[in-house]
């Protein structure tokens, strides 16, 4: 188990069966913005940053950049003393990974470290938030991570951030890759932020989008949003308060529910917390954690509303949407 330095429980990314695949996306359909206009164009500058970001650290990045520690075990996921593990640095990433990724791509751990690199740099481009603390980084195997995980946590993950990020490694380092390190570096800066990973659904739905930027399409498709509102009517819809601790106790089709509401709630957030305000909303999490109703009182400080009443305001949304569709 590769718990350190934490007590709180891992973030873990969960399968859900249909629709994320096994890499972690979702099928890239026909892309439709929710909500506003506003957000379709700042979906689109975010892909524009992840793009240039990526290609900037190409093109700055040299050998003088990054140290390798050949075959050096790492104290993370060593299932095996069989499997060889390497360390690469960079500035504010430690990568500890499965020395048969380079099989395929030799330069594996080298593209990684861009990746994060550029989504350390989209972060703060976005949301005006990065980590302060280097942070590591595991990249393993499906053999070797499946072995460790299934022992973890009794069920299969693709990812999950326990004060250190851990990857079941695609075997290519391409856009797969990218999102997922994109998505558990947006979990390590919201836990050195806030202190916590709660709210669960926020913490979630913004490390879902960050992910998402990756793609050339980002954001919920209208197949989604059909998803959401059939949830909305047919009463599956989870009350956003249930996924605020954690997604622990989900049937299979609920946690993808979970993650499609975290997303939608994430995307109202975004559009209600104002210009640069993020990092406002974390500080007020942050400060409020030790009281037993900190994330109601810290919503409420920042966007005006608590965790129901979002909710609410989400579902009211979606009635909204069915009745326009609505036959008169
Ligand atoms: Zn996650």
């Amino acid at each position: 188990m590769r718990l350190r330095c934490v007590r709180q429980s891992p973030v873990f990314e969960k399968f859900f069966a249909g629709t994320r695949s096994e890499n972690g996306f979702f099928p890239f359909l026909h892309f439709v913005a929710f909500l506003c206009v506003a957000m379709r164009g700042l979906a689109s500058s975010i892909f524009l940053v992840l793009f240039c970001g990526v290609s900037q650290a190409e093109e700055n990045t040299s050998p003088a950049d990054a140290t390798v520690s050949s075959a050096v075990a790492s104290e993370g996921l060593v299932a095996s003393p069989r499997i060889e593990t390497k360390t690469l640095e960079s500035s504010h990433f430690v990568l500890h990974y499965d020395a048969r990724l380079e099989q395929t791509t030799p330069d594996y751990a080298a593209q990684a470290l861009l990746a994060l690199e550029a989504a350390r740099r989209n972060l703060q481009t976005l949301l005006g938030v990065v980590a302060n603390q280097s942070i590591a980084v595991f990249l393993d195997l499906e053999d070797a991570y499946s072995q460790e995980v299934e022992a973890r946590f009794g069920f299969a993950t693709i990812a999950f951030y326990d004060g250190a990020m851990h990857l079941r490694a695609p075997r290519g380092a391409g856009v797969e890759l990218y999102a997922l390190l994109q998505h558990e570096y947006f979990h390590a800066v919201f836990r050195e932020k806030v202190g916590a990973d709660q709210p669960f659904w926020l913490n979630e739905g913004l490390a879902e989008l960050f992910e998402r930027s990756t793609l050339q399409h980002p954001g919920l498709n209208e197949s989604e949003l059909r998803e959401l509102e059939e949830a909305v009517r047919s009463g599956r819809w989870i009350p956003l308060p249930r996924l605020e601790r954690n997604f622990v106790g989900l049937r299979e089709d609920e946690i993808r529910l979970a993650y499609l509401e975290s997303s939608v709630a994430a995307i109202w957030v975004q559009e209600h917390v104002g210009g640069g305000a993020m990092p406002k909303l974390f500080e007020a999490l942050a400060a409020a954690k030790q009281r037993s109703d900190a994330v109601d009182v810290a919503l409420r400080a920042v966007l005006g509303l608590d965790t129901a009443g979002i909710d609410q305001a989400l579902r009211d949304t979606f009635f909204a949407r069915l009745e326009a569709v609505s036959p008169q």
